[in-house]
């Protein structure tokens, strides 16, 4: 069998000017460690023999229909805006249609050196690669949309970070690697033809129904509104939003720093980059405001009547925390079993939430627990949960089966960061058995599998893990 992708690519047809064409760079001794069949199964990819795979996912053999290419993008990083990024270790290598009729593109991560590398290597250890395999795999078992891993690759060679590291190739599928930043980079430089066709290029591609650069900004927001509140819901910090890693399509995508929370606190941040706390749990929703007005400011630059699309472009991003709000609500409402909305919700929420920050209670087992018996028992003080639990055991009396609501709203399973840390740990000493154990079970992770219990424990003291490193 060989391995083949059936290329339909769009961006490779865009003017000169949104990318340079870049071939990956060869690696020494390519070994597949992993392969997504169901993943492939929706591209339409078939799978070839190891041996092939591995030469492709590591960039070594250019698939037939290939036209490698490193995206130009810009954006802002902690507040600060870079007038230049862009796939300093990525290339592009093309687009399929999937089954289900989505275009995706398919890239590789940690595939050598760009004109866009600066000091890069243009490299990727095999850590960061496994994490962002896993828990994109997870994020997309828990329904909220994610770029996803079709494979990854050990390079057989060693990247230098706090030492030496086994060197790794992600191969990354996401509905477009379009970001607030590819559009910031054309605003910023006054490439307006560009930025147009940017914009035309976008919509044809996410949003065929909305019309003009407001249609854009306006469906973008719903998108990330809803994302953002999903991310809240299952206790995701994603640890760098900059503008460069918010897709237009709503999909999450870059997973560095990021982690799930373990027990609750809205301050909590786990990237070590991340010194002021600016992408700390809580401040996600504001944060995604404060991305969206950046978009508005580069896509206005393309409106000849400036007063008039400031004002509807303010409108649009003003809207958007009641945006999250909603969504937000809807969430975390289904989290504690209600489907109709009552005035007291949002206060039955918070008060919650706030008894479980004060007793460390872990985010993923209380909701999860409260289905059972035992949530009283993740509280320090297990009468904190008694007296809340008063309130809300009346509200559901008006509720027609908040068991079953709960339930679909509260996963088992989500990547807890130490285990991560274990899976990669072991990985490095050629055992992967962990990691493959972490994909099969998170791949269902609303089912309560017994076998698996030790996954849903929290870290032992000695286990946390306090921050998440980049890895680049
Ligand atoms: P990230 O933190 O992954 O969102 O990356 C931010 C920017 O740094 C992007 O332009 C990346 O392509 C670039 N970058 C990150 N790591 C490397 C690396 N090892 N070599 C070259 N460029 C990199
Ligand atoms: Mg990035």
């Amino acid at each position: 069998m060989t391995l083949t992708i059936p290329f339909d690519n769009s961006y490779a047809r865009l003017p000169a000017a949104f990318y340079a064409r870049q071939s990956p760079e060869p690696v020494r001794a390519p070994r597949l460690v992993a392969f997504n069949d169901d993943l492939a199964q929706v591209l339409g990819i078939s799978p070839g023999d190891a041996q092939d795979m591995a030469q492709v996912f590591a960039g070594n053999t250019v698939p037939d229909g290939a036209e490698p290419l490193a995206q130009l993008y810009s954006g802002h990083q902690f507040g600060t805006y870079n007038p230049q990024l862009g796939d300093g270790r990525a290339v592009l290598l093309g687009e399929v249609v999937g089954t289900d009729w989505i275009r995706r593109d398919i890239q590789l991560k940690g595939s050598g050196r760009t004109p866009f590398s600066r000091q890069g290597d243009g490299r990727a250890w095999l850590g960061p690669v496994l994490r962002e395999y896993v828990v994109s795999e997870a994020m997309h078992a828990l329904g909220i949309p994610t770029t996803r891993a079709l494979a990854a690759v050990e390079t057989g060679e060693v990247v230098l970070r706090e030492g030496p590291m086994p060197g790794a190739v992600l191969t990354r599928v996401a509905q477009s690697h379009l970001r607030v930043g590819t559009f910031q980079v054309f605003a910023a430089r006054g490439q307006i033809a560009d930025l147009r066709r940017l914009t035309d290029y976008a919509i044809a591609r996410h949003y065929p129904d909305v019309t003009g650069p407001m249609g854009l900004l306006r469906a973008v927001r719903d998108a990330q509104a809803a994302l953002i509140a999903q991310w809240m819901a299952v206790g995701f910090i994603h640890g760098v939003m900059n503008t460069d890693n918010c897709a237009i399509s709503g999909e999450t995508i870059d997973y560095g720093p990021c982690a799930f929370m373990d027990s609750y606190h809205p301050n909590t941040v786990y990237s070590s980059i991340d010194r002021m706390g600016r992408y700390a749990y809580s401040n996600q929703p504001e944060i995604a405001v404060w991305n969206l007005a950046q978009l508005a400011t580069a896509l206005i630059q393309q409106i000849e009547d400036r007063q008039a699309a400031v004002e509807e472009a303010t409108e649009i991003v003003h809207a958007m925390p009641d945006l999250l709000q909603q969504h937000w609500l809807l969430r975390f409402r289904a989290k504690i079993g209600p489907t109709t909305e009552e005035y007291g919700d949002l206060a039955l929420i918070s008060d919650l939430l706030t008894r479980m920050a004060q007793n460390q209670a872990d985010f993923t087992n209380t909701f999860h627990a409260l289905g059972g018996d035992a949530a009283r028992d993740q509280f320090t003080d297990p009468t904190a949960f008694d007296s809340w639990a008063e309130g809300w055991r009346a509200r559901l009396t008006r509720e027609a089966d908040p068991l079953a609501v709960m339930r679909a709203a509260n996963p088992a399973f989500i990547p807890r960061n130490h285990r991560i840390e274990q899976m990669i740990q072991a990985a490095v000493q050629g055992d992967y058995a962990p990691f493959h154990r972490l994909n099969a079970v998170l791949a269902r992770p609303y089912d309560d599998q017994p076998d698996a219990a030790d996954l849903r424990r929290p870290p032992t003291q000695d286990e946390v893990v306090h921050a998440t490193f980049c890895g680049t």
